[in-house]
């Protein structure tokens, strides 16, 4: 084995042990949230296009286009956890002026 690899499988080591210590800590934080911030996911959505012909086997070809998806996150101010979310949920009351 060179220095390059033993190089790399140590920093790997290091990635896991650090991922695993930073996990123990998200999961024992009382997490306090900074405001959330509407962030959308952009995906790419298949767009059938035409087929094309082998043989007597028609096969469909498809384009892409850019699109977005709603999608909220809010980050720890403490642990730095980020969390994602897809769905809203309705306000019961608010306050009438
Ligand atoms: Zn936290």
């Amino acid at each position: 084995m060179n220095n390059e690899q033993m190089e790399i499988d140590r920093l790997e080591g290091e990635l896991q042990s650090r991922k695993d210590t930073l996990k123990r800590v998200q999961g024992s934080c009382s997490h306090e949230w900074e405001p959330t911030l509407y962030e959308p996911e952009t995906y790419m959505e298949p767009v059938f296009s035409h087929y094309e012909e082998h043989g007597s086997d028609p096969t469909p070809v498809y384009t892409y286009r850019d699109k977005t998806k709603d999608r909220w996150s809010r980050t720890c101010k403490k642990c730095s956890k980020k969390e994602f979310s897809y769905s809203q949920k309705a306000v019961k009351y608010e306050p009438s002026f």
